[in-house]
């Protein structure tokens, strides 16, 4: 069924809580019925969104919201080893991730108790835990909003990279997707070196998906804001990554500075140890706020406007820029 809605609030579907309308809001649950809204013509500008856990609205959205809620799952091959499960993209990425290990699968794991939808783990190829979603994805439909045609991309075609992909680059703003189809595995082959995981897990009884996930939930409920309670969208930075010459240079003069090798020769920092150096852990300006337990993630204490958190997040960048000499880039998609 579609639903259209007229001057319709976002507050619930921004994880930020920013209080703002959408001009016209439209939900659908097929792909039939996404292609004759498409034909019919859409009020522009449209944005698509999933649950908004990335997402900062600057202003009430003129033009129309499009929402996916397609649910469906659907294993299309199996055999003793692996399966490839096709997931609409309306589908709340933890209840995929849920559903996954309750029927015996793997690799998602590592990625449980990330907000949002299915249709977004591929657009931000979301990570956490050492594993990204992208390298799980076999494939993602999309409908062309242009002229309602079907895509699919190949997952070598979507430039899955970090926290980015083709969505956000070349094909931005042009395609709902509307299914993604992971490939997963039924081997027991863990990824569970990062931090101190491997003994929590252990002290539950062993290595099993089941019991990665009661970690890493238990572990993210400890650092994170819950978006029921505060406001926000998770890290509002990506970590930055500098040349090996940089971060030689950086780690001469801060021995602390935490920096990881990346594949293709990079050094990544932690964008939240240069925010925490710089004194912003916890604090609080206005309306907004970073996490006490975590300065990444900017919050809303409540009516906080998406001018005031961008103005907060461009003073944090400042300090940073001026302490270290190293540009951060949001990871949240300002909208307006
Ligand atoms: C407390 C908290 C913790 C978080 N932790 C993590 C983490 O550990 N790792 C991580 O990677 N992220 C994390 N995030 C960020 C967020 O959860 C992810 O970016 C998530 O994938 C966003 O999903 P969403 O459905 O809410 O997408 P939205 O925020 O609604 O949209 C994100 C982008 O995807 C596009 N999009 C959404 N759906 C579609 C679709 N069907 N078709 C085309 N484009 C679409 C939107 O246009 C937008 O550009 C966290 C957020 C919060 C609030």
């Amino acid at each position: 069924m579609i639903i259209k809605k007229r001057l319709y609030s976002l507050l619930a579907h921004n994880t930020f809580g920013i209080d703002v309308e959408a001009e016209l809001f439209v939900e659908f649950e097929t792909e039939q019925e996404l292609i004759e809204l498409i034909n019919e013509g859409l009020k522009p500008p449209v944005l698509v969104i999933g649950g908004g856990s990335n997402l900062l609205f600057m202003n009430n959205y003129s033009g129309t919201i499009l929402h996916s809620r397609i649910c469906d799952i659907q294993t299309v091959e199996e055999n003793d080893s692996e399966v490839y499960l096709r997931v609409g993209s309306g589908v709340e990425w933890d209840t995929l991730v849920e559903y996954s290990i309750a029927n015996g699968m793997q690799g998602l794991e590592n990625l449980s108790a990330i907000p949002g939808e299915v249709g977004a783990s591929a657009v931000q190829n979301v990570g956490a835990y050492g594993v990204e979603a992208g390298e799980l994805i076999h494939s993602v439909e999309a409908i062309s909003l242009s002229d309602a045609t079907k895509k699919i991309f190949l997952q070598k075609e979507c430039a899955f990279a970090y926290r980015n992909s083709i969505f956000k680059k070349e094909e931005k703003g042009k395609n709902v997707i509307t299914y993604v189809t992971y490939h997963l595995r039924k081997k027991t082959e863990y990824r569970v070196a990062y931090g101190n995981m491997l003994p929590k897990v252990e002290a539950l009884g062993g290595l099993s998906a089941k019991n990665i996930r009661t970690v890493i939930c238990e572990t993210r409920a400890e650092k994170l804001p819950s978006p029921s309670s505060l406001g926000s969208a998770g890290s509002f930075f990506m970590n930055p990554v500098v040349s090996a010459t940089i971060a030689q240079k950086l780690k001469e003069r801060y021995p602390d500075m935490p920096q990881y090798n990346t594949p293709d020769g990079g050094v990544k920092l932690s964008a939240g140890w240069l925010i925490e150096q710089c004194g912003w852990k916890g604090k609080q300006i206005g309306n907004v706020g970073t996490y006490p337990k975590q300065a990444l993630v900017i919050v809303n204490h409540g009516g906080a406007t998406g001018a005031e958190v961008l103005a907060f997040s461009h003073a944090i960048c400042k300090s940073v820029k001026e302490t270290f000499g190293i540009e951060l880039h949001p990871e949240v998609n300002a909208i307006g």
